[in-house]
């Protein structure tokens, strides 16, 4: 049944209706864990902003932190559980230009980063160097060379990109950096709870990574808000510490103070219940839908993009989307306009059955 506007705004917060994930195709949020959800709500007045005060969520951070470097690759990862990969991504361009000897540093990214990087570029007054990609729709290694210079002190590569699912070449990436004397950045925020289930290499065993972006409240299935930022470093963590006089801890690396203890409990009992096994079955189920609907979408004579990660970009008119978008699907446009369809674990074959049926109707 739907509410009008009016009707919703004057309904108690209990009585509304939140989002329902029947008809969500296009978003990288999904249902939490049910563990994941209850351990949120035991930990809602915890600030893990404070450690020395709240210590027990602390201990969960910490925990949260370690499993997060055993699916990266690193023994002993640094970091800390983020609001999302907006800050995590901000963070890394921080940590870079904080550490830079130049004056005027540049980050050196491909045209398929997350805009978060425009934020973090404004914010932090650094200048964004932006190559184009290929057909193939990943980063150049030279480009990325050709771009860089004495002042640029961050490399970025995308594992996993937005749009497409896209790997950028990491250990390439890596060399371009080492190049030039800067720091790399793997912003793995929507792929990282799936690449570990696949050949490609992104992770900081495969390279010479300094940085990362990983999101539990994405593929994960944590609740929001929980990102990951993880450093190979303390190096870099330092770089980020401000003195926190009235706080009983002394030392704070976060962008935000205080923070949500939901967002660490959660992850960690969705990373408890889920990793590595759980995590696996939804790779491989959501990798076998994104395949199955790029298959039935080609068949309907529309151009595919090939996803090589739970992700299908299809070349659909746009009066076609609109359409859709009125019968209730929740889906949205990439960029140069293909429809978008993330395979995440509330995204079942049944779904995009109904789904396939509408396209085909239209
Ligand atoms: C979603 C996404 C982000 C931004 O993460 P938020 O949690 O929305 O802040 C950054 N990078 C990539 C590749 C993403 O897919």
């Amino acid at each position: 049944m739907r509410t009008s506007k009016q009707t919703q705004q004057k309904l108690p917060v209990m009585q509304r209706e939140s989002q329902e994930f029947g008809q969500v195709l296009s978003s990288m949020c999904t249902e939490p864990h049910p563990r994941a959800a209850e351990a949120a709500q035991q930990f809602l007045s915890s600030n893990p902003g404070d450690p020395t005060t709240y210590p027990a969520v602390a201990e969960l951070e910490t925990e949260v932190i370690a499993t997060l470097g055993e699916l990266t690759g690193l023994d002993s990862p640094e970091g800390y559980v983020a609001s999302g990969g907006t800050e995590a991504n901000l963070q890394a361009v921080r940590a870079a230009r904080n550490l830079a000897e130049s004056d005027t540093p540049n980050v050196v990214a491909p045209e398929s980063v997350h805009f978060s990087f425009q934020k973090a570029a404004d914010v932090l007054d650094v200048e964004l160097r932006v190559f184009e990609v290929g057909d193939d729709r990943r980063a150049d290694p030279a480009d990325a060379l050709r771009l860089a210079d004495e002042d640029t002190a961050l490399v970025v590569g995308v594992a996993g990109t937005t749009e497409y699912g896209r790997v950028d070449p990491i250990p390439k990436l890596a060399d371009v950096a080492r190049e030039v004397d800067s720091l790399l950045h793997v912003d793995a925020a929507w792929g990282g709870f799936v690449l570990p289930f696949t050949d490609w290499e992104w992770n900081f065993d495969h390279a010479a990574i300094d940085t990362m972006a990983i999101d539990p409240h994405k593929m994960g299935q944590a609740p929001v808000p929980a990102g990951g930022f993880l450093a190979r470093d303390e190096a870099i963590l330092d770089a980020l510490a401000v003195d926190t006089p009235y706080l009983e801890s002394t030392k704070q690396a976060t962008l935000t103070g205080t923070r949500s203890g939901a967002g660490v409990a959660g992850a960690h009992a969705a990373l408890e219940a889920q990793w590595p096994e759980g995590y696996r079955e939804n790779y491989e189920r959501g990798q076998a839908n994104a395949d199955w609907l790029a298959d039935e979408l080609v068949s309907q004579g529309y151009d595919v993009v090939d996803p090589v990660l739970p992700l299908v970009a299809a070349d659909i008119p746009h009066e076609t989307v609109e359409a859709l978008q009125d019968q209730g699907w929740r889906v949205s446009p990439t960029g140069s306009g293909e429809l978008r369809v993330v395979c995440m674990p509330h995204v079942t074959r049944e779904m995009l059955e109904q789904f396939v049926a509408d396209v085909d109707d239209l």
